[in-house]
């Protein structure tokens, strides 16, 4: 069997596959064929074969808001109930997986279920093949060490039960950092609210590490737009970015502490900045469209230079309520004569909602 694989949030399967078959248009030669499992936490997509690397290239990771992580499946196995499990699946790496790799090697291995409940019964015996089956493609000369194996695309085993595994790859360039596409972030004792890491990991997510050092250093402004308790400003805060908190709420006195927040108890569609900041971020609780029109107004007015906010999904068709905010953030910037960066992903602190990444660039 070959196939795109898709870890997603449970719940959130039929959006996710909706996004995907819409992607797939750019190889639609080769025939998609969907298999929705409900609360699976994943998508499963067949495919006549697996397409080779410039042609997965033209389904972009970063393209796909409801994709935690894109694996590519070279095959599916049943495993024997008892015995030598690794066999198997070492074969199938083998005979299957690396011919499609257009590589050599692999840098990773992942061993990984869906995210459920009900998977994560599994982690033990996936951690039990870790060692055999690195040993195995140690053995093989599969598994390089080094610098140079960094860009190797990873290998990742999906057990769906204890006998049912699916036999991939992700390609570093075009898949996430993280190989079930889930962070692992420790949360700060002293941040006032968990989602703290909610920016945390769009950070890392949209910028990496080499753009946060560039894009939030000290001396920067930002807004933060429905910041209490301030688990958002609290990321601007020990970056020593000053921050303008807006919310009726109350703030953490700890961040008053620092002398870097202003908190201004006023309306976050009414607030408007007394000249351009670095930062906006906004996680009120409104209807999508309406914080989709509150960070047009701040970049068509030239209000900021980068922006992550939320969008809250409560309704059914959510892919279709995200497709049409970016859709209208991307049109109208593009009449008002700017060049706006955006990205979009149901990132693993997210619950019923997006997180969304905009960049201005004026055109030349
Ligand atoms: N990001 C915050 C954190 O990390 O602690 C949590 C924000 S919470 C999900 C949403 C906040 O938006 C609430 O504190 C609420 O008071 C505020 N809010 C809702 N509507 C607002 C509005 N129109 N203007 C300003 N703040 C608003």
């Amino acid at each position: 069997m070959n196939g795109i694989f898709l870890h997603v949030r449970q719940g959130f399967e039929d959006d996710a596959q909706r996004e995907l078959m819409d992607q797939l248009g750019p190889i639609s030669t080769v025939q998609a064929q969907p298999r929705l499992k409900p609360s699976s936490a994943y998508v499963l997509c067949s495919l006549e074969s697996l397409p080779d690397l410039s042609t997965r290239k033209k389904v972009p990771f970063d393209s796909l808001v409801f994709a935690r992580q894109l694996i590519w499946i070279a095959d599916a196995i049943d495993l024997p109930p008892t015995g030598d499990r690794v066999s198997p699946i070492m074969t199938a790496i083998v005979e299957k997986l690396l011919p499609s790799a257009e590589s050599n090697a692999f840098s990773a291995l992942s061993i990984e279920t869906p995210d459920t409940d009900e998977a994560k019964e599994l982690s033990q015996f996936c951690k039990s093949l870790t060692r055999p089956l690195e040993n195995a493609l140690n053995k093989a000369r599969l598994l390089p060490k080094g610098k140079g194996a960094a860009h190797l695309p990873r290998i990742h085993v999906v057990l769906l039960s204890n006998s049912s595994v699916l036999v991939g790859l992700s390609d570093i360039e075009n898949s996430s950092p993280w190989t079930t596409g889930i962070p692992r972030l420790k949360f700060p004792s002293d941040a006032p609210s968990r989602s703290t890491l909610k920016l945390e990991e769009a950070f890392l997510l949209f910028l990496g590490r080499e753009q946060i050092a560039k894009l939030l250093q000290p001396g920067m402004v930002a807004v933060d737009l429905g910041a209490c308790p301030g688990g958002w400003t609290y990321q601007f805060v020990k970056r020593n970015i000053k921050t303008i908190a807006v919310d009726n709420g109350s703030i953490a006195p700890s961040l008053m502490q620092t002398g870097l927040v202003t908190h201004l108890a006023e309306d976050a569609f009414k607030f408007r900045p007394q000249g351009l900041v670095d930062w906006l971020v906004c996680d009120v609780v409104e209807q999508p469209s309406k914080i989709t029109d509150l960070v047009l107004h701040w970049f068509t007015r030239r209000y900021c230079k980068f922006a992550i906010f939320n969008l809250k999904l409560p309704m059914k068709r959510r892919y279709e309520e995200v497709k049409t905010c970016l859709d209208h953030l991307q049109s109208t910037c593009a009449r008002e004569g700017l060049m706006i960066k955006l990205r979009a992903k149901q990132l693993y602190h997210d619950r019923k909602e997006v997180t969304v990444f905009a960049a201005l660039s004026l055109k030349s």
